[in-house]
C-alpha cells in the first residue's frame, strides 16, 4: 500500500478560527492597540547595542503573531533573534505560529524555535525567509559581555523561553558555532517571567529563569555552562538565559551574575507580558480540546 492510501494524509489544511473579519477584531483589542501605539511611539528610540532595542522587536513580532492572518490568530508570543559576526548585526524575527502554521509547523511553532530554526535556514542557504535588518555594529557595544570574539546570537523574547525552546536554544550551540566560529555565545533574554514555584509545583511554563532554572535538566545545564563530564568549566558562560526588567529585585533573591538586566522601560516590560496573558485562553482551548 502506498503512503497516499492512507485515508488521513493529504488532508486540508485549516485554521482553526475561520473567521475572515477575525484580523480586524483582533487588531481592535485594547492590548493590540496600545502595543500598536507603543511601536509607534518608540520607533528608532533604541540602538542595536541596547537590550531594549531586541526586546523591542520581539514585542513586534508577538503582536503579528497574536494579530495573525486573515482567520487565525497564535498565542501573542514574539522573538527577535541578532545574530553578531565582525561588527554586524543580521535581525530575524520568529513569531509564535502555533495556531496558523501548518499542521508540521504547529508542533514547534514557538518564537524562538521559529526565529532559531530561521536563522539556521538562511546560514545553510534557504534565503527564502532571510534577515529583517542588517546594521552595523560597533564592537565596543554589544548589548553586554558576549565574550572575547564578541559573536555569537541574542535572542530576545517577550516570555521566558518555554522548556522546548530552553533545549532548541542548548542545542543551536554546537550548530551556532559551527556557523560562527569556536567563540560565539548564545544570550536569550526575556521581557517576562512565565511562572514560579510555589512547593513543589512549577505554576507557569518554563524552567529558565530565577530559581526554577534549578530544576533544569543537569545535561542542558551543564552544555549551557560549555562543560561536560570530567571537565572543568570554561571561564566565560556559553548560554544564558536572563531577565530585562524594570523591578529591582524581580527573581526574588535568585539573580545569578549574567540572569538580570535593568530597564527603565515600563510599557515594555508591561505589554510583553499581556498581550500573552490577556489573549491566551482561545489558544490554550484549541491546543487541549483540539476543537476549532
Ligand atoms: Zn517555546
Amino acid at each position: 500500500m502506498r503512503a497516499e492510501e492512507l485515508s488521513w494524509t493529504h488532508r486540508s489544511i485549516q485554521s482553526p478560527i475561520l473567521n475572515p473579519g477575525y484580523r480586524l477584531e483582533r487588531e481592535r483589542l485594547p492590548i493590540v492597540q496600545e502595543v500598536d501605539r507603543y511601536l509607534r511611539e518608540t520607533k528608532g528610540k533604541y540602538l542595536p547595542h541596547q537590550l531594549e532595542f531586541g526586546g523591542r522587536l520581539a514585542l513586534n513580532a508577538a503582536r503579528n503573531a497574536l494579530v495573525g492572518t486573515d482567520g487565525g490568530s497564535n498565542y501573542g508570543i514574539g522573538a527577535s533573534v541578532m545574530v553578531v559576526h565582525n561588527g554586524i548585526a543580521a535581525l530575524f524575527e520568529g513569531e509564535n505560529t502555533m495556531v496558523t502554521g501548518t499542521e508540521e509547523e504547529r508542533l514547534t511553532g514557538h518564537a524562538e524555535t521559529n526565529g532559531l530554526k530561521g536563522v539556521m535556514a538562511y546560514a545553510s542557504g534557504n534565503q527564502s525567509k532571510g534577515p529583517i535588518d542588517i546594521v552595523k555594529l560597533d564592537v565596543l557595544k554589544l548589548p553586554f559581555d558576549m565574550g572575547r570574539s564578541g559573536t555569537g546570537i541574542i535572542m530576545s523574547g517577550t516570555l521566558e523561553p518555554c522548556p522546548m525552546c530552553e533545549c532548541v536554544a542548548t542545542n543551536a550551540l554546537a550548530v551556532t558555532r559551527g556557523i560562527l566560529g569556536p567563540d560565539a555565545v548564545i544570550r536569550s533574554v526575556s521581557s517576562s517571567v512565565d511562572g514560579s514555584i510555589e512547593g513543589a509545583l512549577n505554576n507557569g511554563a518554563a524552567h529558565a529563569l530565577g530559581q526554577k532554572a534549578t530544576s533544569s535538566p543537569n545535561v542542558w545545564r551543564s552544555i549551557q555552562r560549555g562543560y561536560f563530564q570530567g571537565q572543568n568549566p570554561p571561564d566565560f558562560t556559553p548560554i544564558q538565559f536572563s531577565l530585562l526588567q524594570t523591578t529591582p529585585d524581580p527573581l526574588q533573591g535568585f539573580n545569578p551574575p549574567g540572569m538580570y538586566h535593568r530597564t527603565e522601560d515600563k510599557d515594555l516590560e508591561r505589554l510583553s507580558s499581556e498581550i500573552f496573558t490577556q489573549t491566551r485562553q482561545q489558544v490554550d482551548e484549541f491546543l487541549a480540546t483540539g476543537k476549532k
